[in-house]
């Protein structure tokens, strides 16, 4: 099969690209692709080279008998690019309501959950727990409930965070470019919008009701956020749903095209792993060693991209990973409205790594990495 030019190219938007792309011939080219499409592709890693072919073939299981060699070239990269740093995050629910149901998700409309929307008062609790903790970066995130958590009432939590917060990011229902300008102004410095799953069928298939069964409106929030001004962006894909493989070549090529058009923007990208939820026991499991290889890939195909990595993963997975291709990492995360208050609320999904943020910063330093928590850039710009 003959790949159409690649995003990013002149005129070329993503929607365009991906409208015009198969996930099942990629995931039958990712299959195919040999040892020497792995090494071809290796000898071009740091050269700023990497082609679409490249990229198949390091996700390939043709590759993983270098996973060696590819983490070696990830960690060396990744100092090179991010230095010995890890940029620290904690999440901040703001609620749980949710009109939209994913077969994913713990929020999901139909489950009889305890659902919670926070007060202004309580936000700022929460707010202040964080800011005691040392976390200066936090991510605020509601269900897709429009009427409870409209984008004024996201607009003004991020508002009042933003006094005393170096950097507020949404992770919301897709907005307007208006709505993002807003935020923008309300201090909201980043946008975190996973497309979840980049194949099509499969998205028809786990988003049963609600606006996020509109693809391609999700699809193009960071072109409308980085529009609107937003400087940092993290994309990504739910690894589970999907072949995995296919979903970071989709997420890849989402990123480079991102990176080529708003070259003004950070950009980040996440893979997390599908994780047991409310109403969800039966998840697939993306085994560890195909995960390390797409994350040290994804470092290859994207040195400069931020890689994050959440406590949906457990303590000596996320000490050894930051070691190699890791850049952004929260900590002692709670994932529920009211949840380091301690008010009830039904968490979205359970953490892993429960390490309080002290023990998982000297664990970062006792690795020789340093925990960063104030994003500088603003001053810098
Ligand atoms: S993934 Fe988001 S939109 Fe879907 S059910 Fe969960 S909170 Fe709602």
């Amino acid at each position: 099969m003959g790949l159409p030019n690649p995003p990013g190219f002149p005129g070329i938007v993503f929607t365009d690209y991906y409208r015009r792309m198969h996930f099942a011939s990629i995931s039958a080219e990712i299959e195919n692709a040999s040892s020497s499409d792995v090494e071809h592709a290796l000898s071009k890693a740091g050269t700023g080279q990497i082609s679409d072919r490249n990229i198949l073939a390091l996700l390939s299981p043709a590759a993983l008998p270098y996973l060696e060699e590819m983490a070696r070239m990830a960690q060396s990269i990744t100092r090179q690019r991010h230095g010995n740093i890890i940029q620290m995050y904690a999440p901040l629910y703001l609620s749980n309501e949710c009109r939209s149901s994913c077969t994913y998700c713990g929020f999901s409309y139909e489950n009889n959950i305890r659902r919670r929307t926070l007060s202004m008062e309580e936000i700022e609790k929460e707010g202040s727990i964080l800011y005691d903790q040392g976390i200066r970066h936090v991510l605020l995130l509601t269900g897709e409930d429009y009427k409870r958590t409209p984008v004024q009432f996201i607009a003004d939590a991020a508002r009042r965070l933003a006094k005393s917060f170096s950097s507020v990011s949404i992770e919301v229902y897709p907005l307007k470019e208006d709505d993002y300008s807003m935020m923008r102004e309300a201090g909201v410095d980043g946008l975190a919008v996973y497309q979840e799953t980049y194949d099509p069928e499969c998205y028809r298939r786990v988003h049963l009701r609600g606006m996020k069964k509109n693809l391609e409106f999700r699809l193009e929030c960071p072109d409308r956020a980085a529009s609107a001004g937003i400087r940092k962006i993290s994309i990504g894909a739910l690894l589970g749903l999907s072949d995995s493989a296919t979903e970071v070549f989709f997420c890849a090529q989402h990123a480079r095209y991102l990176m080529k058009t708003y070259w003004q923007t950070q950009l980040s990208v996440s893979l997390p792993r599908l994780r047991p939820a409310e109403g969800l026991t039966d998840v697939p499991l993306v085994k560890n060693r195909s995960y390390v290889q797409y994350l040290c890939a994804l470092r290859i195909i994207l040195p400069d991209a931020g890689i994050i990595l959440s406590t949906r993963e457990g303590e000596s997975f996320r000490d050894q990973m930051a070691g190699i291709c890791i850049t952004q990492m929260s900590a002692g995360s709670r994932t529920e409205p009211g949840g380091y208050s301690g008010l009830e609320a039904t968490v979205q999904f359970e953490t892993e790594d429960r390490r309080s943020v002290h023990e998982f910063c000297s664990s970062l330093r006792a690795n020789g990495l340093e925990p960063v928590f104030t994003d500088w850039s603003p001053v810098m710009k």
